[in-house]
């Protein structure tokens, strides 16, 4: 999602003349867009910030902005802890940024979160300037944002406070958008939302409901003439509908990989963590995507020493891990987070101990994924080009699998789709020869 608001300000900023340098000593403006979802990604916020105060001790005409979840969770108090700071944009805010940026005078400037949000109709999603670029280096897959903010509320997770309430957006404005995309040559679209399966619960102009459900929209992109891959992130399981399954058997161009999000293997930790499903029907859900799609992979977020989480609790997650045998996973130790229910429980388990669940998860986890990479030893892949080098390729399965491929010939171009003989397994990629094009 960051990325994506990266991208839609430097779409913004594009349109108003900015360029973007690859050097930070020559820019006017420097945005840090920024993550507050675990404690340490604050810190490295507040550390560059710290860095670029020297930068502008040198250059007083820059502009330092802020953007993002920390944006929008400490709002003034960024401004008043570092004050050459200029700017400080919120989650809901980035598509003023280009009016912020002209109408802010002498004094720093921090929006707020606001109830009346909403998302343009029309989210500028592609650079014009395509011809002006090789071939190679010209995007072949776009994240499409189709909705904003939640109301889930896990105790843990500060989202619901950075990014607000749930909005849809109209179907109509994610169709328009898609067929743009594809028409410019976009070949993979991933739908992005904190919870898509909870998509046209509240669209953008009232609370009313869209009479679409995330099923329905999935299959409508599909049917886009031209475009060949769909992805989507991220899914809450309780909300995992079977008709969002069955789209893994009916959707051609839906790549098999699904990102469920458990977080924890133990209904108690569950409970507390207020995720409102059991694991019990976390696991019904992975077996009925499983018989929906056999080989689709399937990865997932854990988080490790949450408050009270027992050993008895951690085993639990343990024994998760080996009932699922999931493809990867992004596992992490729990850390409080300012306003979240979770910050004031109790019961807080000690550094050393999430640490060491932490690393028994990961090495399993390892162990695990390197296992699912053996099994395709041997079997054909259809691989998306990602990279050219100069004698081999860079892609990507549907799986979301990285595909190393000799080729001495180079006569591919990112965004075209090879299959590919996978040869050997690694544990981060796999790498294969070249069987013919698709
Ligand atoms: S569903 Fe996801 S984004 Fe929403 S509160 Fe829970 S963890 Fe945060």
């Amino acid at each position: 999602m960051n990325e994506r608001d990266s991208e839609i300000m430097a779409q913004l900023l594009g349109e108003k003349g900015y360029v973007e340098t690859g050097d930070s000593d020559q820019a006017d403006l420097i945005i840090l867009n920024t993550c507050s979802i675990r404690a340490k990604a604050e810190q490295k916020v507040m550390s560059m910030l710290g860095v670029l105060r020297k930068q502008k001790q040198h250059n007083p005409k820059l502009k330092i902005c802020v953007a993002g979840c920390v944006a929008q969770q400490e709002g003034q108090q960024i401004i008043e802890r570092m004050p050459h700071v200029d700017l400080v944009i919120g989650t809901q805010s980035l598509y003023q940024l280009t009016e912020l940026l002209d109408d802010f005078g002498e004094h720093p400037v921090a929006t707020r979160l606001s109830k009346d949000y909403q998302i343009p109709p029309f989210i500028p999603n592609l650079r014009a300037d395509n011809h002006q670029k090789s071939p190679l280096t010209i995007p072949f897959k776009k994240f499409l944002t189709i909705m904003q903010g939640c109301n889930n509320y896990c105790s843990y997770c500060v989202v619901p406070f950075t990014r607000g309430n749930e909005i849809s957006r109209n179907v109509s404005h994610i169709l328009e958008e898609a067929y743009s995309l594809v028409e410019a040559g976009i070949k993979e679209i991933t739908l992005l939302g904190q919870n898509v399966n909870s998509y046209g619960r509240t669209n953008v102009v009232s609370t009313e409901t869209i009479d679409y459900s995330f099923a329905d929209l999935l299959r409508a992109v599909s049917t886009i003439p031209g475009l060949r891959r769909l992805r989507f992130t991220t899914s809450n399981p309780k909300d995992l509908s079977d008709d969002l399954m069955r789209c893994f058997a009916d959707i051609g161009i839906l790549c098999p990989q699904f990102h469920l999000p458990v977080q924890s293997g133990s209904n108690r930790i569950l409970s507390l963590m207020n995720r409102k499903y059991s694991r019990e029907l976390y696991l019904e859900k992975v077996a009925a995507l499983r018989s929906y799609c056999p080989d689709i992979a399937l990865t997932t977020d854990m988080i490790v020493g949450f408050p009270g989480e027992t050993d008895r609790d951690f085993e639990e997650t343990m024994s998760l891990l080996e009932e699922v045998q999931y493809h990867g996973s992004f596992s992490f130790k729990y850390s409080d987070r300012p306003g979240t229910r979770s910050a004031t429980f109790e019961d807080k388990v000690e550094e050393t101990v999430k640490s060491e669940r932490l690393r028994i998860f990961q090495s399993r986890q390892d162990e695990i994924g390197l296992k699912h990479n053996q099994g395709y030893v041997g079997k054909i892949f259809s691989v998306m080009i990602e990279k050219i080098g100069e004698d081999s390729i860079v892609g990507r399965t549907g799986t979301n699998h990285l595909v190393h491929i000799a080729d001495t010939v180079c006569s591919y171009l990112p965004g075209e789709i090879v299959s590919a003989r996978i040869l050997h397994a690694g544990q981060h990629s796999l790498r294969g020869e070249l069987v013919g094009k698709d």
